[in-house]
């Protein structure tokens, strides 16, 4: 993803142009819906809706499910003659406790951890973000309606195929998102957003500091996200102690023609913003070059791919660590029913089995594996399946 700001005018009125979200235009697969409500979020009421809010509160009082806290698994027990795995044993506490499966060992720990950064991050954005609302926005805000409401990282959608897209296996599937967010890093006046992202105060100052206070604060932005990357990262153990850090190599843009389809992005919003319904807004790039770049001619190519080098960010969409893939495929580790290959009673679901990037966000994606997981165990221990398609 690359940040490119764009200024709005403030101006009240109704947009009228738009184009239907999901439906089909032209090569756009869906684009910006009219109500910024109608984008599809993890949200529930105007709040964020978690997987554990949707899928475990409403059943936590069940007496066949425990759910243990401030627990960390050590190692799963696998019987090495039979080669089954039999439980998990987790610290609690600084208490050594193994559990022991009657049927199965479900392993859903993610990519690489990072489950609880998300969870961290988010607690902190809520509360600076209530701390700044307005007292009517933030009375609103626990009504579930008004502006702290909406999806701000993405009141806008619009997924494209570049025409570097064209090596793909489909001949339709969309390389390029576009994500419009309901603020920008210009108008992160209290910092919060540049902390999370590692841009330098140094930095947003050089870029943004010549804009007076009124245009930082109605500016917004719409991101290029590469949804469908070439360039594979690697993830490594650093040792066989699960609690040292693997050692990543993210391997961003190692095939140069990542680098270009976001150019292509670029490129598309510049043609977004050029379309009345956003010049009805005034809207306009903000021009001031990035540092690293200044050299080179603002809005060339090399200039953009010089920009994408300095400041492109990722969406931690990572997946891929335990592939699903036939077995004699050496770098894969799950079967299509998620069983890890060469060991019986051991099933793995999360991202981490996901074969390629999935051109979506991965959340959606990580809660249909879940639920086709779901239904897979309970038909391999016989047990009816609450499918739509039983
Ligand atoms: C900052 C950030 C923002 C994101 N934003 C979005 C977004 O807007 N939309 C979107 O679709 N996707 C987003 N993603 C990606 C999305 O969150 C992930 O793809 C998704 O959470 C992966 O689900 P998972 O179940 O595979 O792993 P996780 O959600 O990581 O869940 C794994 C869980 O296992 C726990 N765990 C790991 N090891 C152990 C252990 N040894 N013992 C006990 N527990 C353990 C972790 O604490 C975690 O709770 C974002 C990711 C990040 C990091």
């Amino acid at each position: 993803m690359i940040w490119v700001l764009i200024m709005l005018k403030y101006h009240r009125g109704q947009c009228h142009e738009y184009y239907k979200f999901n439906g089909c235009l032209d090569r756009y697969v869906s684009t910006f819906p009219r109500n910024p409500k109608e984008a599809q979020a993890t949200m529930r009421k105007g709040r964020r809706c978690s997987s554990s809010k949707a899928f475990l509160e409403p059943i936590r009082h069940r007496s066949n499910l425990k759910v243990t806290k401030y627990s960390t698994v050590n190692k799963i027990l696998i019987n090495p003659d039979t080669k089954t795995a039999y439980g998990v044993e987790f610290t609690k506490h600084n208490k050594r406790i193994q559990v022991l499966a009657l049927r199965e060992v479900i392993l859903s720990a993610g990519v690489y951890r990072i489950g609880t950064i998300v969870d961290g991050i988010w607690n902190w954005t809520k509360k600076a973000f209530i701390r700044t609302a307005s007292p009517v926005s933030a009375v609103s805000y626990m009504a579930g309606r008004g502006p702290l409401t909406l999806p701000g990282g993405a009141v806008g959608l619009a997924f494209a195929r570049s025409s570097l897209a064209s090596d793909d296996h489909s001949a339709t599937r969309p390389d390029i998102e576009l994500v419009m967010g309901g603020g920008s890093l210009a108008g992160d006046l209290l910092g919060i957003l540049r902390s999370l992202l590692g841009v330098t105060d140094q930095w947003y100052w050089k870029v943004y500091g010549s804009l007076p206070l009124n245009v930082r604060q109605n500016s917004f932005s719409i991101n290029p996200v590469l949804i469908r990357p070439r360039s594979v990262g690697r993830l490594k153990l650093r040792t066989a102690n699960f609690t040292d850090p693997p050692i990543i190599h993210m391997n961003y843009f190692h095939d140069p023609k990542d680098l270009k389809a976001l150019v292509h992005g670029i490129r598309l919003t510049q043609q977004v913003i050029g379309t009345s319904a956003f010049q009805r807004y005034a809207t306009r790039l903000h021009t001031t070059p990035f540092p690293g770049c200044e050299k080179l001619q603002f809005d060339s190519d090399q200039y953009w791919e010089c920009a994408i080098e300095q400041t492109s960010i990722t969406l931690d969409h990572q997946v891929g660590t335990c592939k699903m893939a036939a077995v004699d495929d050496k770098t894969g580790v799950v079967s299509p029913r998620l069983l890890v290959h060469n060991i019986r009673g051991l099933r793995v679901a999360d991202a981490s089995i996901m074969p390629r990037i999935p051109a979506a966000h991965t959340h959606a994606p990580v809660v249909m594996i879940a639920e086709k997981a779901a239904d897979i165990i309970k038909e391999d221990w016989g047990m009816r399946s609450n499918s739509i398609y039983d």
